[in-house]
């Protein structure tokens, strides 16, 4: 596939993971931010073939992740209400809730449905007009602009029966809130591409400055992973602490102003409550007041909800980079992709689904 197998090339790799080698002289620890990265990195081995003493830490990147419990729960209620058609991404229906998923919703008759857009969701609004339509917006800066401009257009088209329950989280405030942590051992940050593809670079020098960290703007495929480590390395070894991109096929400083402004206009900023993590101020939007009519959490009015984790799970830990999947006792034992006790055991780009799909039968043999 032309644009994609040229970055799996196992020559360039080999090319690169010489060059890391070569420039590195101490330990060193990097987190990737975006779960699409941890999922790389594990599935293709990428932190094996490190030197020793380079650790990748694992960070909070998984939107499906860290949406917190009690949006979990609330969209479980209106999911619940007769009437209602409750639409969302696939990842979010086996995410446990503090009694049940979506599709236990689903299966005691609740009409959830899957969607790959939220415009899906919209058509659905307009041709089910007696019905209330809700879609569960979550997910990082990436997903976003889609959603503003679904609640931009049901405005336009004067759809009244459709409603978005939001949980969208940025990931600027959670990269200083990990390095305001008085556990953290991060040292540099590889960045998430696909968010600088929308937001830009031009938030990252004021936090690179601050904490003295490279960050280096990385994508997703193993060639650029492995260019983005090695910027990485290069900054650290040599004591610098710039913002670079190493994406630049699909980042530009100033991102994509068409969809910033289309952001600015349906949401604000508010503070938002990490799931495992807790609440990082501004790290989130809301509906803007202009738009605030289409904000489930308003039209529906849910209250009376009372969240409860599994006491065994402890993916906050495994968000912040704390521990890694299989440091969880509960891992492949009690938490399997089946039986998730936490999000990250079912998300796509969850750090415990990528360790139990890639590397669950070397870590038996270990133990
Ligand atoms: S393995 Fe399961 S229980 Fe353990 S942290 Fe991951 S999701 Fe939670």
């Amino acid at each position: 596939m032309k644009y994609l197998d040229e970055f799996g090339n196992p020559v360039l790799a080999r090319r690169l993971v010489e060059q890391i080698h070569a420039v590195t002289t101490r330990s060193w620890a990097m987190m990737e931010v975006c779960g699409g990265q941890t999922h790389s990195i594990i599935r293709h081995g990428i932190d094996q073939l490190l030197p020793d003493g380079v650790e990748m830490i694992h960070g909070p990147g998984c939107p499906v992740c860290v949406t917190p419990l009690e949006i979990i729960d609330k969209a479980l209620a209106i999911a619940a209400q007769p009437g209602v058609i409750f639409c969302s991404f696939g990842d979010m229906l086996r995410v446990p809730g503090s009694g049940q998923d979506l599709f236990g919703v689903k299966s005691a008759g609740g009409d959830v449905r899957v969607v790959y857009s939220p415009l899906d969701a919209l058509k659905i609004a307009r041709e089910n007009p007696s019905r209330q339509v809700v879609f569960f917006g979550i997910g990082f800066e990436t997903t976003a602009p889609a959603n503003a401009m679904t609640v931009y257009q049901a405005k336009r088209l004067g759809v009244t029966n459709f409603s978005l329950l939001v949980s969208h989280v940025l990931v600027p405030p959670a990269i200083a809130a990990i390095m305001e942590s008085p556990v953290c051992r991060v040292q540099a940050f590889l960045a998430a591409g696909h968010v600088c593809s929308v937001m830009g670079t031009r938030e990252y020098p004021p936090i690179a400055e601050k904490y003295r960290v490279p960050i280096v703007v990385t994508g997703f495929e193993p060639l650029d992973i492995l260019e983005g480590i090695r910027r990485t390395v290069v900054q650290l070894e040599s004591g610098r602490h710039e913002v670079e991109n190493a994406y630049p096929r699909a980042v530009r400083d100033e991102g994509n102003p068409a969809a910033m402004e289309m952001l600015r206009d349906v949401f604000e900023v508010t503070d938002r409550t990490w799931r495992g993590i807790g609440m990082i101020p501004n790290s989130g939007w809301r509906l803007s007041p202009k738009y605030r009519e289409f904000d489930a959490e308003h039209r529906f009015a849910v209250t009376d909800i009372h969240t409860s984790e599994s006491p065994l799970c402890r993916s906050g830990e495994v968000l912040q980079g704390l521990i890694k999947p299989h440091q969880c006792s509960a891992f492949g034992k009690q938490c399997t992709p089946r039986n998730p006790l936490g999000a990250t055991m079912v998300s796509s780009e969850g750090a415990c689904a990528a360790y139990y799909a890639y590397r669950r039968l070397d870590l038996v043999q270990l133990s």
